[in-house]
């Protein structure tokens, strides 16, 4: 169920936004759609690089807090020393595996005070799940590669 999105789309979805179209935004909300899952700004950098030469690290980020201003990525901090960024904005938990440091996408229904968006009446806006673990491929000894 992996939606793949053009360029047109994610132009689109940019000028809805009111973004302005550069190059550096098109790209790298574009690696964050197509699934390019939990990452780094310094991974996003390494892979834009590629396409766009000129890039630097500097405009990533501001690329990166601009996309997050308007909601359309979002940070996450399991890992705590490093963010990572993901245009999966649906609410949804994340899973770190210790060993290989692999982000997984968790699902599980929300409890009763994320429900209601309360808590001893503050409001909730937001909440992070963050596990920590072992994921399954560690714990059933997959090698990787
Ligand atoms: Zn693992
Ligand atoms: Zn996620």
């Amino acid at each position: 169920m992996v939606h793949f999105y053009t360029m047109q789309e994610t132009m689109k979805i940019l000028k809805k936004h009111k973004i302005r179209i550069t190059p550096q935004r098109v790209e790298v909300y574009e690696l964050l759609l197509k699934g390019g899952n939990h990452m780094t700004a310094e991974q996003i950098y390494e892979k834009i690089k590629k396409k766009l030469p000129a890039v630097s690290l500097a405009t990533i980020y501001t690329t990166l807090e601009l996309l997050q201003k308007k909601n359309l990525i979002k940070e996450i901090r399991i890992t705590f020393d490093k963010s990572c960024f993901e245009a999966h904005t649906e609410p949804h938990h994340h899973f770190l595996c210790k060993k290989c440091s692999a982000i997984y996408n968790i699902d599980i229904r929300p409890c009763p005070a994320l429900e209601k968006r309360q808590v001893d009446s503050h409001s909730i806006e937001e909440f992070h799940g963050y596990f920590y673990g072992i994921c399954e491929k560690c714990r059933i000894g997959y090698k990787d590669g």
